[in-house]
């Protein structure tokens, strides 16, 4: 065979044009695999290591520092913020994380977990589930996502302190973190820059079953859940059937911010003692990681049309 020069030109052209348009297939198909969920229980396992770590205790420090090192390793930019809030058992001082993926646009989507473990005095807690498997799996996230951002949207990776009653939860002892985060986006003017909220809690278990939120945005709701049973997983992410969670979803949907909350409300060992790393499913952390990978291009489009 033998081609002219704009022959050649032209199939040149194709031939980059084919592989462009194959590389934005790759952005919008949902792929799972992406999350590895190894690394997810390592995540667990180096957290829970520092034992029960409450609110102001020294091992709550030890994960502040984990999660900080492990932010910057993968290049983010890495932000805090302490406050010693007034709660039932003096003030003790906690710090929200929060990792920036700077995108093509100022608006921000945020996934979020909380970091604490809840205290109590009869046993020690450490939280395997609650927090350990959420904010293990933002870990991986975060690392997944510097990666390739499937979206134009600014991603913040938000870690936040103080989510669990510090005595018996009421409105004002329960969300410290959240509720601060919220109140020093609002003194900064930064407020109108957070698109939509993503929050993961207690994703780890073994006979893990999600149902939708009833205080999450509905559109949320649908698009992950779509998502999950798209790609195989409605066994986890239920159809039928909703729960309902006060959690750090809550100070943002009353400033009128999209919210999601994917909890698991039936794990078995919910403040108990046995939640412990060996009652996690690495694979379940790992396919609600792949959901939300997936679900996130689909929330950008959506957020898009409300602009
Ligand atoms: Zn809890």
């Amino acid at each position: 065979m033998d081609f002219s020069i704009f022959e050649r030109v032209g199939l040149s052209l194709f031939a980059v044009l084919l592989v462009l348009s194959c590389f934005s297939c790759l952005d919008t198909s949902a792929q799972i695999g992406l999350v590895d969920p190894d690394r997810v229980m390592r995540h667990v396992e180096r957290m829970v290591s520092y034992g029960p770590h409450p609110s102001g205790s020294e091992a709550q420090k030890k994960v502040e520092i984990y999660i900080v090192d492990q932010l910057q390793s993968y290049g983010l930019e890495v932000h805090t913020q302490t406050f010693q809030p007034v709660t039932p058992l003096g003030r003790p001082e906690m710090t929200n994380i929060w990792g920036v993926l700077p995108g093509n646009r100022e608006s921000v989507i945020i996934l979020a977990s909380h970091y604490d473990s809840k205290y109590f005095e009869d046993f020690p807690f450490v939280g395997a589930n609650d927090s350990g498997s959420s904010s293990a799996l933002l870990l991986e996230l975060a690392r997944t996502l510097t990666q390739g951002n499937s979206t134009d949207y600014s991603l913040w990776f938000a870690f936040f302190d103080g989510e669990e009653a510090v005595a018996d939860w009421t409105s004002a002892d329960s969300l410290y973190g959240s509720r601060e985060f919220v109140q020093m986006l609002k003194s900064r003017g930064l407020l109108h820059r957070i698109s939509a909220l993503i929050l993961l809690d207690m994703i780890g278990g073994k006979d893990l079953v999600l149902r939708k939120e009833m205080n999450s945005t509905s559109w949320l709701n649908q698009i992950i859940w779509d998502q999950g049973n798209q790609l195989g997983f409605g066994d986890i992410f239920q159809m039928r059937g909703y729960t309902a969670a006060q959690d750090d979803h809550l100070p943002f949907a009353e400033e009128g911010i999209p919210v999601v909350d994917i909890i698991d409300l039936d794990y078995a060992y919910w403040h108990q003692r046995e939640d412990t790393a060996d009652k996690l499913s690495a694979e379940n952390m790992g396919i609600v990681g792949d959901v939300v990978l997936a679900s996130l291009p689909e929330i950008a489009k959506r957020l898009d049309t409300d602009d």
